[in-house]
């Protein structure tokens, strides 16, 4: 597979912008900087961040085991799926698939960039449809979004499936992690160096809490970075989010031990709901979110907003009538909605 055919033709040639970082690499070298046009008395960011993110890169090659070349940082996962779209999809040409019920920036991000959306639902047990995804490809479809675990369905697709799209695809198969810290199944990372057509995101939003600082990660073969690296923003990752994501990544323990206590109270929470008279279904979380069909999503999302809680509402969404998201809380916060939830 030519991953350079698949690229936009203005991609092929295009010239990354050279910052001052760029052109003299060394920031800390005991230099005077005059080069960038900087404020220089010291407010603690007065210099440019480093464009390249090298201290945050080496800590997450420590905890995913990617090398620093496969890694690629944007302002959250919308950055960095926006620049996934700006490589590979000419505007009013080619296609991307999604498997709805999904995330919904994917088909955001089409529209913005005038990309055709071909939608292939997934089944009733919320599992991908192979042959029909792969049928429903042309030549110009550029990019397959697969969620896993998925937002809202709340679960990870078959492996076995998984391996079949990105094998059978024709054009580059995102598999969108935001969610694989609190999931029980493997990490697509270890098999990215199987597959050219494969990347990885993951992001710093969920497990790691750190939405409000916008960290998204992208990881893919170095060939497919190295583009990702000429287009994105040469400052695109700030200097208060890289002190941040760094003292979090430091601090892996008190990550883990979240997450433990996030599982152990989506296991309670799950069963708690099955309690509630008007709760029908409670599909099996692989997140920290649970989906629950009730008697009327529309009906019971109101009656919880009068009582302080507010939930999604995923009624609309295909597969989802009547299905309510709940993100899982505190203890405190589940208590707090398993009571209000009997009171109705
Ligand atoms: C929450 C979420 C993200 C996170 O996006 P950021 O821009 O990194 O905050 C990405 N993908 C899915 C499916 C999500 O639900």
């Amino acid at each position: 597979m030519n991953i350079e055919n698949l690229l936009r033709d203005n991609i092929k040639t295009i010239k990354a912008y050279s910052s001052a970082r760029d052109e003299y690499k060394d920031a800390t070298a005991n230099m005077v900087f005059i080069d960038a046009n900087e404020n220089p008395f010291q407010t603690s960011v007065n210099r440019y961040p480093d464009p390249k993110q090298s201290k945050v890169k080496e800590r997450i090659t420590k905890i995913k085991n990617v090398s620093k070349s496969q890694i690629l940082l944007g302002n959250g996962s919308d950055e960095v799926l926006d620049l996934v779209f700006r490589a590979f999809c000419e505007p009013n040409q080619d296609n991307v698939i999604t498997l709805p019920p999904t995330y919904g920036m994917y088909s955001v991000l089409a529209d913005l960039n005038a990309i055709e959306i071909k939608s292939v639902q997934l089944d009733k047990s919320f599992e991908p449809k192979v042959s029909e995804i792969l049928s429903t490809q042309n030549e110009d479809s550029k990019l397959l979004f697969i969620c896993s675990p998925n937002n809202p369905t709340a679960n990870s697709f078959n492996a076995d499936k998984v391996e079949e799209l990105i094998k059978g695809f024709n054009g580059i198969v995102v598999i969108d992690e935001a969610y694989i810290d609190f999931s029980n199944h493997e990490s697509w990372l270890s098999r990215l160096n199987d597959f050219p057509n494969l990347i990885v995101t993951q992001t710093l939003s969920k497990a790691y809490g750190l939405a409000g600082i916008r960290l998204g990660i992208c990881f893919a073969s170095e060939y497919i970075i190295s583009v990702l690296n000429k287009i994105k923003p040469p400052y695109n990752v700030n200097q208060l989010t890289q002190d941040k994501a760094l003292e979090r990544l430091n601090s892996i323990d008190d990550v883990n031990q979240e997450i433990n206590m996030v599982l152990k109270e989506r296991h309670q929470l799950s069963s708690e709901l099955s309690n509630i008279s008007f709760v029908e279904t409670i599909f099996p979380s692989d997140a920290n979110f649970v989906l629950a069909k009730v008697d009327d999503a529309n009906k019971r999302y109101t009656q919880l907003i009068e009582k302080g809680i507010v939930v999604r509402n995923r009624t609309t969404q295909p597969l989802c009538e009547n299905c309510l998201r709940f993100t899982v809380g505190t203890e405190e916060e589940n208590k707090t909605l398993i009571k209000i939830l009997n009171q109705l």
